[in-house]
């Protein structure tokens, strides 16, 4: 038996429009577009598949299972519910329901997130097996197998993402720590959490911008000289209550633990607000970019939207140098990598 990644679709919602085209993703590589997702995979010795813990399932997911195996995942995670994350979930979960005697199909969320999936595919609430995953507790996957754990920890994606989280996989029979970040603007870790994570084996992380551009609603790779101007008023009108608007559900779990946040962080505004201020934190051994954009790069910073290869190469001058033994991965869609002890 062995454990390994795979990236099942980079894209963001919006950087290809229908009728667009965009460098970093290719016109062929449908799945690719909309559609942030990852795999984990359990093979047996002859190779075979023989589980798939499916994390996010955008637009393009479909047609990239079809082309990969043709198999249903056995559990799906979300970090939060954008179409962009969450659309190719219906197809999967009809096809499991169909085949496996009207079975719900398992899926790991926040409540607040599932409440916004149902919202907006109210047919998922006579099709699904909703898990819980209150901030900061670990959940266990059993369809994943045994030890295999889902840690949701609270980040803010703008005010529309309700319940936004990181998800942390952990596998214990491969030793490995998995960061999914979602999408985000501003983490909302508490200071043990953070701690917590640090040397994780995977950080696979929101590169939408390489510069920021808090209107996007996710944050950005890194500085700019000129980012002030786009930085320092979203700051100056940042308050705790608009941090806590999407995860505002006082009767839940959740509210102890962004309590928590704001007592380690009384002044969010220097909290990390880029990728690299997070990865000097959680320093991990692989760190792979996706969901890239680029476009508010070129907008407001005259700067150039990038492909792959150029995104690769920019992120490694950037990290190189603070973190030395952080391997960057800029992956086509498709790839697969081994976790290893
Ligand atoms: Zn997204
Ligand atoms: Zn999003």
């Amino acid at each position: 038996m062995s454990y390994h990644l795979r990236i099942n679709g980079r894209g963001n919602a919006w950087p290809v429009p229908i009728a667009q085209v965009h460098p970093f993703y290719s016109l062929p590589g449908a799945p690719d577009y909309a559609n942030a997702s990852y795999s984990l995979l359990r093979k047996d010795e002859s190779g075979k598949v023989v589980m798939d813990l499916l994390v996010d399932a955008g637009h393009g997911i479909v047609p990239f299972l079809l082309r990969h195996g043709n198999r249903i995942p056995d559990a799906l995670l979300i970090t939060h519910p954008h179409f962009d994350h969450t659309l190719g979930m219906d197809w999967i979960i009809q096809s499991y329901y169909r085949f496996h005697g009207n079975r719900r199909y398992p899926v790991y969320a926040t409540r607040g997130c599932q409440e916004q999936i149902i919202a907006t595919m109210p047919h998922m609430a006579d099709l699904v097996a909703f898990t819980d995953l209150p901030y900061g507790i670990p959940v266990e996957v059993p369809e994943a197998g045994e030890g295999i754990t889902v840690t949701a920890y609270p980040v803010f994606h703008g005010p529309h993402a309700r319940a936004a989280a990181m998800l942390r996989v952990a596998v214990p029979q491969a030793g490995q720590q998995l960061l999914f970040t979602g999408d985000v603007l501003l983490p909302l870790l508490q200071q043990k959490d953070l701690e917590a994570l640090q040397g994780a084996d995977w950080l696979l992380t929101d590169a939408n911008n390489r510069f920021p551009n808090p209107k996007t609603n996710h944050w950005s790779v890194s500085r700019h000289p000129q980012d002030d101007r786009y930085l320092e008023p979203w700051l100056q009108a940042l308050t705790q209550e608009d941090l806590m608007a999407p995860h505002n559900f006082q009767s839940y779990d959740n509210y102890s633990y962004l309590l928590g946040f704001f007592e380690d962080f009384p002044d969010n505004k220097d909290y990390l607000l880029t990728l690299l201020d997070f990865v000097l934190r959680v320093r991990p051994r692989n760190l792979l970019l996706a969901h890239y954009s680029g476009i508010e790069d070129e907008k407001y910073y005259g700067e150039e939207v990038l492909d792959t290869a150029g995104l690769q190469s920019w992120g490694e001058r950037l990290f190189s140098g603070p973190l030395p033994h952080t391997r960057l991965l800029v992956p086509d869609t498709g790839e697969i990598y081994a976790l290893n002890h």
